[in-house]
């Protein structure tokens, strides 16, 4: 909510004279981002400096966006800056006259390539004053070193590094630095940044706009500050950031957003950045179930599409106008090349009236005789430049959505109209593509078999999803409004996944970010053991300590994880940040930066005193955790935020308790 910081802020006190926004003014607002526990602050920090930007420079809001997400670009363009230690060590060796030697204890030192930079280079007297940095140098030069490439590029990248090294002046080396080996380490993550934005742009205008709403003098849009404004303000806030999102989910692109709002406004932005071919949208996501009896708990005689849920890689397929076929991955990484097999489908599935679609499907590895196989299989293809001549695993095409065709977004039809779509304007081909095993169905007991029939298959279970909006009768009986319309970036009750593991109660399996750990003894002595598990809180951005784990690994994954989290690799830390939930009793030997995600199976979720897991949801001073959590593999196809949520291992610990008819365990300690 709105809070007298911000209305009263004023961006036109700050003066910069006529220059661009200079870098010093994002880097003191990277300090105080730093210096912060509270998100609410962090993002009326980000607010306000995006503000002064828009008020004073326009032009350098989206090298601010950037620079603050660190990326220089959509992660789905590939765009790399390419620089490791060894083009660093080289320029900060050369700008400040430290050799690499002791460039070296520094860094066991501090574990920090900012911290290092920082502690070299602050000696170096120098006889000019460098001319000023300014945010668009630092993000135009950033953008150069990215696009270079063949011979020499280690010099001409070590070179542009630098000159800017040079021309940084205090702190500003230490984030210009975490900036290069993209690692901020602000935490001002994906919403947090999306929030402000949204916020900047509601409170405050580039000057030059022509503008229908009057502001005052100072370019607020309220000029006194009373409870009704500031209620007003926030419903104004709210709707920004939800409209900010939606158009987030399905345009993740900066460069076309800001735009945007520079040139029209918030209410305009999805006239604009919208659903398109070649820019991929974040996928729709099912929620969990553990019994298909609940399905049906408020939804009787509701008809569903049941789904086969195959084992594979999802892939989202764009076929733009001339033919040409894009794949990204759950992720939206461009995987593209992975795949000459689909592009070469690709056109023989498209029947004549199809001119532009985008798709959403499993790739599944099949053998000689069309028998799926396990994902295991999948991933043994190979990853880089795959030649249509070299590939010896074949796979299947399975689409299950269409959300565009021949220049409409069908994200607004229901399922049932996009499904017909898919079914009409394509063509199947035995083992190459097809439209995934489904029934349509509203009994459970012929969903329960359908269930069984899949897993005897070899899928990992079924998708549970709705055809067709509510009708007005059930809506005001269930006081649920299931949607049928595809809805990006949401993990909502329209699409329920059942999977087999749910159904066993072997336990459930949870998708975890390993967030700190424990120098090992004994014959782990040298590796990372125990290894302090988190699920997420999407509320408050933050990682909240669930359990330790120190079963499940292979002596191989041990050395791994020991070189993957190092000094060298910059990524671990001796300090507790702001994004960790952690209670103070815990004390492991190193943070770990939040990088990847985790799926373990665990014997039941217990209350805890200990871990900080969804506190104040059951106990309300005590949080949940794992009992005998086990690792079972890395999920390279999630994002740290896609991590458990801690709403969702309250749902399964009350789920647990219900089956098991135990009051929930309360643990000592972990
Ligand atoms: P999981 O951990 O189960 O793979 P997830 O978080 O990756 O889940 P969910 O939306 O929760 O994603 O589960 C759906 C996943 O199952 C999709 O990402 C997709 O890869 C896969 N899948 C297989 N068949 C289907 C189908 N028929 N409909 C939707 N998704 C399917």
């Amino acid at each position: 909510s709105v809070d007298m910081d911000v209305l009263e802020f004023d961006p036109s006190k700050i003066n910069w004279g006529r220059s661009k926004a200079p870098y010093r003014f994002l880097v003191d607002t990277f300090v105080a981002i730093e210096k912060t526990t509270s998100r609410l602050k962090i993002i009326e920090l980000l607010t306000n400096a995006l503000r002064t930007i828009i008020y004073h420079d326009p032009e350098s809001v989206l090298p601010t966006v950037w620079l603050s997400s660190n990326a220089i670009a959509p992660s789905y363009e590939g765009i790399e800056l390419g620089i490791g230690s060894q083009i660093l060590s080289k320029a900060i060796t050369s700008v400040s006259g430290v050799s690499s030697k002791t460039l070296k204890q520094y860094y066991d030192k501090y574990g920090d390539w900012g911290d290092v930079a920082y502690t070299a280079k602050v000696s170096v007297r120098t006889l000019m004053e460098p001319k000023p940095l300014t945010i668009g140098k630092v993000f135009n030069t950033l953008c150069s070193i990215s696009k270079l490439k063949g011979a020499g590029v280690v010099d001409q990248k070590t070179d542009l590094v630098k000159k800017l090294l040079i021309s940084c002046k205090g702190e500003e080396i230490k984030y210009l630095t975490r900036t290069l080996v993209q690692n901020l380490r602000i935490g001002a993550v994906k919403t947090t940044c999306l929030i402000a934005l949204a916020h900047a742009f509601c409170l405050t205008r580039p000057t030059n706009m022509i503008i229908s709403e009057p502001l005052d003098d100072k370019n607020r849009l309220f000029v006194e500050v009373n409870k009704e404004s500031r209620d007003s303000l926030n419903v104004k806030l709210k709707a920004a950031e939800k409209l900010l999102k939606e158009c987030y989910a399905q345009f993740p692109n900066y460069n076309g957003i800001v735009k945007c709002l520079l040139e029209h406004s918030i209410e305009k932005l999805l006239d604009f950045c919208h659903l398109r071919v070649g820019v991929p949208l974040r996928p729709m996501l099912g929620e969990i179930i553990r019994d298909l009896g609940q399905v049906f708990e408020n939804h009787e005689g509701r008809l569903f599409n049941c789904e086969y849920k195959y084992d594979g890689q999802r892939a989202q397929i764009h076929m733009d106008a001339n033919e040409k076929v894009t794949i990204f991955s759950r992720n939206l990484e461009n995987m593209t090349e992975r795949f000459p097999d689909v592009i070469e489908l690709i056109p023989q599935i498209c029947l004549n009236n199809v001119d532009s679609f985008i798709m959403d499907c499993e790739i599944v590895a099949i053998d000689s005789e069309g028998t799926i196989q396990n994902f295991q299989t999948l991933t043994n293809r190979s990853r880089k430049n795959v030649k249509l001549s070299s590939i010896t695993i074949p796979i299947c095409i399975f689409a299950f959505d269409l959300m565009y065709l021949n220049g409409e977004s069908l994200l607004r039809k229901s399922l049932r109209e996009r499904r017909e779509l898919l079914r009409t304007e394509f063509t199947e081909i035995k083992n190459r593509f097809t439209y995934v095993n489904h029934i349509e169905s509203s009994d459970p007991e012929e969903i329960h078999l359908f269930f069984k029939e899949s897993i005897e298959f070899g899928c990992e279970g079924i998708m549970i999803k709705v055809l067709d909006d509510s009708p007005r009768s059930l809506e005001n009986k269930t006081r649920m409004n299931l949607l049928a319309s595809y809805e990006p970036d949401k993990r909502i009750k329209s699409w329920l996944k059942v999977k087999k593991d749910y159904i066993d109660g072997i336990g459930d399996s949870l998708d975890v970010v390993p967030i700190a750990a424990w120098y090992g003894n004994g014959r782990k002595a040298g590796w990372w053991s125990p290894i302090l598990l988190a699920i997420y809180n999407p509320d408050t951005e933050t990682f909240e300590g669930v359990c330790k784990c120190m079963s499940g690994f292979s002596d191989e994954f041990y050395k791994e994880l020991k070189s993957r989290y190092s000094q060298e690799n910059g990524n671990i830390s001796q300090h507790k940040k702001w994004y960790f939930d952690v209670d103070d009793s815990l004390r492991p030997d190193a943070w770990f930066e939040p990088s990847e995600v985790w799926e373990i199976k665990g014997a039941y979720i217990t209350i805890s005193p200990v871990y900080k897991a969804a506190i104040g949801k059951v106990d309300r001073n005590k949080g949940l955790s794992i009992r005998a959590p086990r690792f079972i593999r890395v999920r390279k196809d999630k994002n740290i935020v896609d991590a458990t949520t801690c709403e969702k291992l309250v749902e399964l610990f009350y789920k647990q308790v219900k089956e098991r008819k135990v009051e929930g365990i309360n643990e000592e300690s972990g």
